[in-house]
């Protein structure tokens, strides 16, 4: 067996992890990255799209916007269709912030480029356990051999499925979860966008969503039932339902293409507290969820990332361990104002099984009043853009 030693061990080579990783280079703190997966399959998973300004900024300091600056497409604004109703919610101009549109996969692709060569980064290690949290060692197997990585600190970064939360103690963790009675069907398509904003479209039959990656490929998603498989959905049934919620009796542009990627995604609201133990910390989806509506979860890893790479920077430099101590009560504040306003938005937009016509109705109002508001508007284009205090 091989032993290894590094100062953070960090398990996930999604955005988390890189993004750790490479705050923790900067800050010249050596860490290991082990993904199970292969290279090319975390390069190509297609997810998140927004990225909040304070992400950018991030991404940014970190020297890895090279390729997001020069092809992501700012959004200032979207719309907002419901019923007869089509109004441009200005959230730029009401909040003072913009967002970007740059896929997940992309992000992924910057990080793993600027690491690759330069510090450990391991692909396709299989079976990684995470053990001892006082002094956390991590094992796995890579390339047939078996290795140890005797670490300072573990971070997982694995995601909701990962193996880092599960190795904590069941006594030192409470969790917090719901499931909602819908999910959404993704599809990615071979076409240029129509539109050049996001349109957030509910209609009786559910709620869809039209959104783009580049010039050249558009992004939209259905609400569907959270027991349907894709075998549900050829492309003639997603085509003519995006048609029909799309158009909300206003008319719509919808730019038909070949359906190149498509998944369906449950839609669930979890937080696990504390986002660790001794030395071993949770960042990102391995500590908490939120449904896909509000775009909140690639940001809210992104910000658990900024604030432990501070807080692991002042101790092993500084022998300061108060930011490690505070990290979960730094972040929760955030996750937990993010999950609150996820839930809001989902509730808002889409169409539960068991609804009545007044509970249709009621969302109707709250629709038109937010459509018809400044200060309704202002407050959401807070949350929306990730500026509202928590
Ligand atoms: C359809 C969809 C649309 C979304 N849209 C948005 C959006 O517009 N904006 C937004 O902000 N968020 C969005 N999200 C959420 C966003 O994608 C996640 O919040 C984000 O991926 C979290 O990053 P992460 O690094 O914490 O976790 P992940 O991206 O899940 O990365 C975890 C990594 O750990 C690896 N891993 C797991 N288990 C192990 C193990 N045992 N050993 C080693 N490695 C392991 C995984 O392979 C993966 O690479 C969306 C999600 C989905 C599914």
């Amino acid at each position: 067996m091989a032993v290894w030693r590094t100062r953070v061990g960090i398990v996930g080579a999604g955005p988390a992890g890189l993004l750790l990783g490479r705050l923790l280079e900067l800050a010249g703190i050596d860490s290991v990255i082990v993904e199970h997966r292969s290279r090319d399959y975390v390069e190509k998973r297609v997810r998140a799209g927004l990225l909040e300004q304070g992400t950018v900024e991030l991404l940014r300091d970190a020297g890895v916007a090279d390729r997001l600056d020069r092809l992501a497409a700012v959004h200032t604004g979207f719309e907002l269709r419901f019923v007869d109703e089509a109004v441009r919610l200005p959230f730029a101009d009401l909040s003072g912030r913009a967002v970007w549109m740059y896929g997940q996969a992309e992000v992924v692709k910057d990080l793993i480029a600027a690491r690759l060569g330069k510090a450990p980064l391991h692909f396709e290690a299989r079976d990684v356990t995470v053990t001892d949290p006082e002094n956390p060692v991590l094992r796995f197997e890579l390339d047939g051999e078996r290795v140890e990585v005797r670490c300072d600190v573990v971070v997982g970064c694995d995601g909701y499925h990962g193996v880092t939360r599960p190795s904590l103690p069941t006594s030192t963790v409470r969790t917090y979860r719901h499931t909602y009675p819908f999910a959404w069907l993704g599809v990615l398509v071979d076409a240029p966008p129509a539109i050049k904003e996001l349109v957030y479209a509910c209609h009786e039959r559910g709620f869809s969503l039209y959104s783009m990656r580049s010039p050249e490929v558009s992004r939209l998603y259905l609400q569907v039932d959270p027991t349907d498989t894709l075998a549900d959905w050829p492309d003639d049934r997603v085509w003519e339902e995006l048609h029909t919620r799309l158009a909300t009796g206003l008319g719509h542009e919808l730019t038909e293409g070949p359906i190149i990627e498509r998944g369906i995604t449950a839609m669930r609201s979890f937080v696990s507290e504390p986002m660790g133990h001794h030395n071993v910390f949770l960042a990102g989806d391995a500590a908490h969820i939120v449904p896909p509506t509000a775009a909140k979860g690639l940001n809210l890893a992104m910000s658990d990332v900024r604030v432990l790479a501070e807080a692991l920077a002042d101790w092993f430099t500084k022998g300061d361990r108060s930011g490690l101590d505070g990290y979960t009560r730094t972040c929760l504040r955030r996750v937990w104002r993010a999950e609150e306003f996820s839930d809001w938005m989902t509730g808002l937009l889409h169409r539960f099984p068991d609804e009545q016509n007044m509970q249709f109705r009621f969302r109707e109002a709250r629709l038109r009043y937010l459509a018809g508001s400044q200060a309704a508007m202002t407050s959401f284009s807070e949350n929306y853009v990730g500026s509202a205090a928590a």
